[in-house]
């Protein structure tokens, strides 16, 4: 049964994301899901089958408030303008 998700969503995904964080705002949804990192900005893009298999959990109400909460946290005690690392190349990803 395919996931019902939307734009705007808050997901968890199972696999750690190098910055540290579980969790994501779904910013395309289609045939690809485009998901963006709450912690680092970073966006990617995932076959909906891809992402079905590393979603985890889709984050409402509290817990939704609380992934925000912690990644507003974690990103403010960073350094102001300090790059989230990498080069960030592949961000724009391709367009059909
Ligand atoms: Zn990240």
């Amino acid at each position: 049964m395919p996931v019902e998700i939307q734009l705007d969503d808050l997901v968890r995904l199972r696999k750690l994301h190098p910055c540290g964080s579980y969790d994501w705002r779904v910013v395309r949804v289609g045939a690809d899901i485009g998901l963006r990192c709450l912690k680092c900005d970073r966006r990617v893009l995932l076959p909906r089958r891809e992402f079905e298999k590393r979603l985890k959990t889709i984050l409402k109400g509290d817990d939704a408030l609380a992934a925000l909460e912690t990644a507003r946290l974690e990103n403010a005690s960073r350094p102001e303008g300090a790059p989230a690392g990498g080069s960030k190349s592949g961000v724009k990803g391709r367009r059909k």
